[in-house]
């Protein structure tokens, strides 16, 4: 049987690199997949190669650091399918490379927002559908970025680790209603973000992964099947979790 069978899923930063990796995977395990981004191109791309498949998924643009758009990202969910499983707040940005005393309050500002505050949204939005069933899974998109720090990265760093708390906070709030929540942490996953991190030279993505414990960065596809666990009714024990998906990157 698939692994979610009758189920309705939400996956912002859809367009792209792992949210569309996930999508991918949950429309064949067969959820019913709302893949949300601000890249309606990429969006509708992502939908027609799950729907090519054989899947059912439709593209809703929101862009989720804005309540208005959470707002209707769950309700067009709920008008579509009628319910909601779970979900896998993905979207996110990298933010600005400075040190602390170099960084503008706006390249503060802006991964907080969408990275973090982002997630609050979305579980404040999507939390009391799940509530009415007592059943519900979701997964936050942190990063090792949310267990360990890295210089010239804070305010990045600063959303992946309050987006770590923000996900074991909310586990234990709804603990006894049935709804998991748990933070995924990806280590240096191949997708685009990490393609503008290196700017595609080979000399410094080949720095990259000499930092890699397992000699290779990981793919999209392994951090979505992190994801579909989490999601599906096989990790029914887990919450507040941070789980690493990182070839043993913070082990070191
Ligand atoms: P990506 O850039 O390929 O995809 C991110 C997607 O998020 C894009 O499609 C983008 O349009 C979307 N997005 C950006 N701002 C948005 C907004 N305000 N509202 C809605 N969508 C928005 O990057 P990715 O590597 O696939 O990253 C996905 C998630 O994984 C992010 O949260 C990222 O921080 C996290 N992550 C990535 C890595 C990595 O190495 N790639 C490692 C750890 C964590």
């Amino acid at each position: 049987m698939p692994a979610l069978e009758n189920h309705v899923s939400i996956i912002t930063g859809a367009s792209s690199g792992i949210g569309r990796a996930a999508v991918l995977l949950f429309a064949r395990e067969g959820a019913k997949v709302t893949a949300s981004d601000i890249d309606d191109e990429g969006g509708e791309e992502t939908v027609a190669l799950a729907q090519k498949s054989g899947g059912a998924a439709r593209f809703v643009r929101a862009d989720v650091s804005k309540t208005e758009d959470v707002i209707a990202l769950v309700d067009a969910t709920i008008a579509t399918y009628g319910t909601l499983d779970s979900a896998f707040n993905n979207a996110g940005i990298e933010g600005t490379t400075a040190q602390v005393t170099e960084c503008t309050e706006d390249n503060w500002d802006r991964p907080l927002r969408v990275n973090l505050k982002s997630a609050f949204l979305c579980m404040k939005y999507q939390i009391p559908h799940m509530l009415k069933r007592g059943r519900g899974s979701i997964v936050n998109c942190a990063s090792i970025a949310g267990l360990v720090g890295f210089p010239n990265l804070a305010a990045y760093v600063a959303s992946k680790h309050g987006m770590v708390g923000l996900s074991r906070a909310a586990a234990l709030e709804y603990a006894k209603h049935g709804i998991r929540v748990n933070a995924l942490c990806p280590g240096v996953i191949r997708t685009p973000m990490v393609d503008r991190t290196t700017g595609g030279k080979p000399e410094v993505e080949a720095q990259f992964i000499a930092q890699q414990p397992i000699g290779r960065m990981g793919k999209p596809e392994e951090v979505a099947a992190a994801a579909l666990f989490l999601c599906s009714d096989a990790s029914s024990l887990v919450t507040g979790q941070a789980m690493a998906v990182d070839g043993d990157g913070v082990a070191q």
